[in-house]
């Protein structure tokens, strides 16, 4: 069984939601052809220490950094370097936060310059196949609707779904029960009641869905070397309808 969190702890896990997504923005104003993947972590280090928290990545299971830094046909854990970011490439960055106890994790993936066309579908589709997920998740639906809806979406584009790795459940752990597949059928999996709070994270190829890990034991490559792209937010469950915590607001809008 999973334990739903309080409101009280809703509350911390808002104020992490909400420094992971303001992370996140100011990665994305310096996010440009000539930057290295290795300023854009030092960007986000500086951010979240400023504001009086731990970057929950740097030394988890022995990762070398505050983000997951992923390019082009690097789905996720890739780990910043010295790697310069070019013009059409595809950045995915991954944050975390530890603040009073509890966690935050969301990512965005961000286009460098001007895309092609099919790359800015890929990372469209992939945005809205998560909040196709999240509208899911809803008291009494099970996990198996938020995969359905986003592999249904995903897959009516022709793009395929990363199924070695999902979602999950967060709070005082980054990774809790249940795991969020974003693949499966309606009205299986775990079943999701109020107050639980999870991570959505579809992660979509613009090919095939085959990866591989790399030599160095994290990031995860597609195997046929096209593009994939990643988004991810904290969610409440709810009756209802869903509490969205952490937002793209401060990238997409940044005068609201
Ligand atoms: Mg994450
Ligand atoms: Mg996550």
């Amino acid at each position: 069984m999973v334990r739903p969190k309080t409101e009280e702890e809703i509350e911390l896990m808002r104020e992490n939601a909400i420094l992971v997504s303001k992370t996140l923005a100011e990665v994305g104003k310096v996010v440009a052809p000539g930057v290295t993947t290795l300023e854009l972590n030092r960007v986000a280090e500086t951010f979240i220490r400023d504001n009086g928290a731990v970057p929950s990545f740097l030394g988890y299971e022995g990762f070398p950094a505050a983000l997951c830094i992923s390019v082009n046909d690097v789905v996720v854990h890739g780990f910043p370097s010295d790697y310069v970011l070019k013009e059409g490439d595809i950045v995915s960055v991954d944050c975390g936060t530890l603040y009073k106890g509890y966690n935050g994790d969301s990512a965005y993936t961000f286009p460098v310059g001007e895309i092609d066309e099919e790359t800015a579908r890929l990372l469209k589709v992939t945005k809205e196949s998560l909040y196709r997920g999240i509208a899911e998740a809803v008291d009494g639906n099970r996990t198996g609707d938020i995969g359905h809806a986003v592999q249904s979406y995903a897959e009516s584009f022709g793009f395929s779904v990363v199924r070695e790795l999902e979602g999950h459940g967060i709070g005082k752990a980054m990774h809790e029960n249940p795991g969020v597949p974003n693949f499966g059928k309606r009205g299986r999996g775990a079943k999701l009641s109020d107050g639980m709070t999870i991570c959505i994270e579809p992660m979509i190829n613009a090919g095939t869905r085959g990866v591989y890990l790399d030599r160095n034991g994290w990031a995860v490559h597609t195997a046929d070397r096209k593009n994939s792209a990643h988004y991810e937010l904290t969610v409440v469950v709810r009756k209802g309808a869903p509490e969205v915590l952490s937002t793209f607001e401060f990238i997409e809008n940044p005068n609201c």
